[in-house]
């Protein structure tokens, strides 16, 4: 099955009760294969509206934390944990990330990444356990590259965190700058 097809599957989906209230299935986008995939947690109001991961205001901050690593949008593949908004922007349920994971699973197989960037908690732990590694706490483990099953994981804090807590903005910059010189010692 190619990109299209799954995403063609997965605009269809009902496998849990998101589809009730979302818009649209927001899927991802960019390039297939690709050798950074960003993985974030799930769409907001501007994505489940435009069916595009990460263009509010998280993704603004998204863009800029892409150029200080060396990277553009079009040169990944960026998606979501959980394909559907849920309501209120409330955190998803574990029912919905396992619902959405056999989606995840085919993306990563299609996109074939050597760097898989977790955007926040709930990507972060689950990439870790697709990869057999352990994930103990994001303020341990952001921006460091583990190296599990053939691939680098880099579990960040979520780029919403720059919106909120303003004082954690200079510790998340370090840690895409940091993930430039990850990407720079692996050439293409
Ligand atoms: N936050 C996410 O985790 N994903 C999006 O697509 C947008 C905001």
């Amino acid at each position: 099955m190619d990109a299209k097809d799954l995403e063609r599957q997965a605009s269809l989906c009902t496998k849990c009760a998101l589809h009730r209230s979302r818009r649209q299935v927001v899927f991802g986008v960019g390039r297939t294969p690709a050798k950074v995939m960003l993985i974030g947690e799930a769409p907001g109001y501007w994505e489940d509206l435009r069916g595009e991961p990460f263009v509010g205001s998280a993704g603004k901050v998204l863009n800029g934390l892409l150029e200080l690593a060396g990277l553009s949008r079009d040169s990944v593949y960026i998606t979501n944990v959980v394909k559907c908004r849920p309501p209120n922007n409330r955190e998803p349920k574990d029912e919905e990330l396992q619902a959405c994971s056999p989606y995840l699973d085919a993306q990563l197989d299609l996109v074939s990444p050597e760097v898989i960037v977790m955007l926040g908690n709930y990507a972060s732990s689950a990439i870790f356990k697709r990869y057999g590694a352990e994930f103990d706490s994001m303020f341990k483990a952001h921006g460091v590259p583990l190296g599990s099953k053939g691939k680098v994981l880099v579990p960040m804090f979520h780029p919403a965190a720059v919106l909120y807590k303003p004082d954690v903005k200079d510790m998340i910059e370090e840690d895409w700058r940091r993930l430039a010189k990850t990407l720079e010692s692996r050439p293409p």
